[in-house]
């Protein structure tokens, strides 16, 4: 049976991670699971464990790997994402959690991690002018607004800046990247399982370098 790449994607803030994760996901057919929204959207239906992951996101901190866990296990439950495919935006991003999910994924192993890579001042620029639409998550930046009064043209909702991307919330995450995400590119290019892929330029080109990677380096993709 064809199935669809097992990939991580990797990147700073403001990379264009998730906008890549969810073209990437359409394209394959696969599942796009994305750490940020899951805990957006407990937190907005106002579950514990949304609650509670609220408190370190706005303040850009990182969210207690017990809940990290407890989220990407509830999506991965749903069934499908090990046998068709996925594409993981926002975990693993420490060491820690790299090992676990290698340690899960024994009988489905990964088969490319992609390193998005942009320069400090382009995501900066990207992240203070972000907006995002609050109900389908669609970005949007200052200057490329949605055509109506911030008002998304996908789905309809309000188009918000996200509370974790104020200037003092923007650093610590990034500096938290640099922390904890960072070695774990070391970790998985000892695997043999990384790429590094240019995230700077039109999100078409970019996307067009990321499907170049994964034809070129998952094959065949049989269950
Ligand atoms: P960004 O990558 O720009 O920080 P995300 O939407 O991926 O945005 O994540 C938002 C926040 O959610 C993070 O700052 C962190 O608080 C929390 N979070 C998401 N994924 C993880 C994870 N794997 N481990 C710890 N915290 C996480």
């Amino acid at each position: 049976m064809i199935r669809g790449p097992r990939l991580v994607l990797l990147g700073k803030q403001g990379a264009g991670k998730g906008t890549q994760a969810a073209r990437l996901s359409e394209r394959y057919g696969i599942a796009h699971v994305a750490t940020g929204d899951l805990f957006r959207a407990a937190a907005a239906a106002g579950t514990p464990a949304g609650i509670e992951a609220e408190r370190y996101m706005n303040r850009g901190d990182l969210v207690p790997d017990n809940l990290v866990f407890q989220i990407v296990a509830e999506r991965f439950a749903e069934g499908g994402p090990l046998e068709h495919g996925f594409v993981l935006d926002g975990f693993p991003r420490t060491r820690r959690q790299a090992e676990k999910l290698e340690a899960a994924l024994e009988t489905h192993p990964l088969d490319l991690v992609i390193n998005l890579d942009v320069p400090t001042e382009i995501v900066l620029d990207r992240l203070a002018g972000r907006r995002v639409c609050e109900s389908c998550g669609t970005t949007y930046h200052v200057s490329a607004p949605p055509k109506n009064d911030w008002i998304c043209d996908v789905c309809g909702g309000r188009v918000v800046q996200r509370e974790d991307d104020t200037e003092e919330a923007v650093l610590r995450r990034l500096e938290l990247y640099d922390e904890e995400t960072v070695p774990i590119i070391d970790f998985y290019r000892k695997l043999g399982k990384l790429v590094v892929v240019d995230g700077v330029g039109e999100s078409d080109d970019v996307f067009a370098r990321l499907v170049a990677q994964v034809e070129q380096r998952v094959q065949p993709l049989q269950t």
